[in-house]
């Protein structure tokens, strides 16, 4: 905790102590407007119409492919869907709702598009309004930061993990969205994680190909953890908040390489925020064509690497090959697939820091089995809580027959292949 202080600097005395405030008093005096209609997002009604659960033919497609079904047989899909349409408008509140993963596996496979990622939000937020508990991970540490995050007044010091030799623009309105790399460091740093390598990483390539943005010293948490287990309010709080920090510097685009603030902000935001006008784009869209046509060089790396495509950057975003240039055009780097990749790639059994348990554990011990039956020495993947995940599964003592293959950032590998050059850009 004492690291955390260095990171998090609030003008409220103690944000830890007995005079911590309440959530409710955070995020107070954010006048952005929220789309009248976000309220019915989370109607029943509209829940199961925008969903699209009543076209589901119970067919059980989406339970045979489910990661999470292979593992625990009490847990079905096809069955909670069918459960909701017999009890017409109400759900379920019990503790099976909580043990999707969100892998969007099932609705890969569902011939009849019945987003059951969607509505398995709004259950979980049917539940809470409810009664239902969550049972955190971590002590709820990860909840805790990101609903102090939502503070109007808070003061940072995201940035001082920030090298030297990164050439920030002094003004520009494209600004990198770092995400909570700096802060999952001082949180799992007992799974020896480094997520902000990544960060920079993605900085010097951007430096590289001679892009320029800016950073923003008080960016938020995009509040994704809080809006899949139905913090609706906290993630709201969030949403707000950045929106506030991002208008008041004039930021027009956006560029990140984390996957599930990617998604958030390009598709959740505006969803919930009516003025959100923002370009968000992730950085693989941006590199691969400059790589692909010779303007961005990367160098030599011996090495052998599997690619795990995250679920929110894969089947959530539809950004599969992007990734796979990069790395293709990496030279001596040889790329060899996993059994499940692409569409069909396993998840790496995470869970928004709530009800993690032994069937986490197994399905990143398969994908991390996977990656071992490849003959890679890396398993690359392009999302900082991948790599938080699937270490997590390496470091359990119990897991003594897992696989020990080297996890590595995508940013942070070819970062690695620059070759040293005076930075051109300015
Ligand atoms: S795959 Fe689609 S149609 Fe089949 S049971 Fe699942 S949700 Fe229903
Ligand atoms: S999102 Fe993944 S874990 Fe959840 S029900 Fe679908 S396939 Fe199963
Ligand atoms: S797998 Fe992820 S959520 Fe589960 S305990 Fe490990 S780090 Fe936490």
């Amino acid at each position: 905790m004492r690291k955390l202080r260095k990171c998090v600097l609030s003008s409220t005395p103690d944000l830890w102590g007995p005079g911590c405030p309440k959530i409710s008093q955070f995020n107070k005096g954010f006048d952005f407007i929220l789309r009248e209609t976000y309220i019915q997002v989370f109607d029943f009604q509209s829940a199961i119409n925008d969903s699209k659960i009543r076209l589901c033919l119970d067919c059980g497609k989406c339970t045979v492919v489910c990661p999470v079904a292979r593992y625990d047989p009490e847990f079905n899909p096809r069955l909670i869907v069918q459960g909701v349409l017999r009890q017409n408008g109400s759900g379920p509140t019990d503790e099976k709702i909580w043990s999707c993963i969100g892998c969007r596996m099932c609705v890969e496979r569902c011939n009849y598009n019945v987003k059951f990622t969607e509505f398995i939000t709004f259950l979980r937020y049917n539940a809470l309004a409810e009664g239902a508990q969550i049972e955190y991970s971590h002590g709820g540490a990860p909840q805790a930061i990101m609903h102090i995050l939502s503070h109007r007044d808070i003061r940072q010091n995201r940035l001082c993990w920030l090298p030297d030799d990164i050439e920030i623009a002094k003004h520009c309105d494209t600004a990198f969205f770092v995400g909570c790399a700096p802060y999952f460091d001082v949180l799992f740093s007992d799974l020896g994680v480094k997520t902000v390598e990544g960060s920079k990483g993605a900085l010097k390539l951007l430096n590289r190909a001679q892009l320029p943005f800016t950073l923003l010293p008080n960016e938020r948490c995009c509040g994704r953890d809080l809006l899949l287990v139905g913090d609706v309010e906290g993630f709201l709080a969030l949403a707000r908040a950045n929106m506030h920090e991002l208008s008041r510097r004039g930021i027009k685009n956006i560029i990140t390489n984390c996957p599930e603030c990617y998604y958030t902000l390009k598709v959740d935001y505006p969803k919930f925020l009516e003025n959100w006008d923002i370009n968000v784009m992730h950085i693989t869209e941006l590199l691969a064509p400059l790589i692909k046509s010779g303007q961005l060089a990367l160098g030599r790396l011996e090495r052998k690497v599997s690619y795990h495509d995250p679920c929110t950057l894969g089947r959530y975003s539809r950004i599969f090959d992007q990734p796979r240039c990069i790395l293709a055009l990496m030279e001596g780097l040889e790329v060899v697939e996993m059994a499940d990749n692409r569409e069909k790639a396993l998840c790496c059994g995470a869970s928004p820091w709530a009800h993690c348990g032994a069937v986490n554990m197994q399905i990143q011990k398969e994908r991390l089995a996977q990656a071992g039956a490849t003959g890679a020495d890396i398993l690359v993947t392009g999302c900082p809580k991948c790599l938080i995940h699937l270490k997590c599964a390496q470091k359990n003592v119990e897991n003594n027959d897992v696989c020990q293959i080297e996890v590595q950032d995508l940013f942070h590998l070819a970062a690695q292949s620059l070759l040293p050059q005076e930075l051109s850009y300015c």
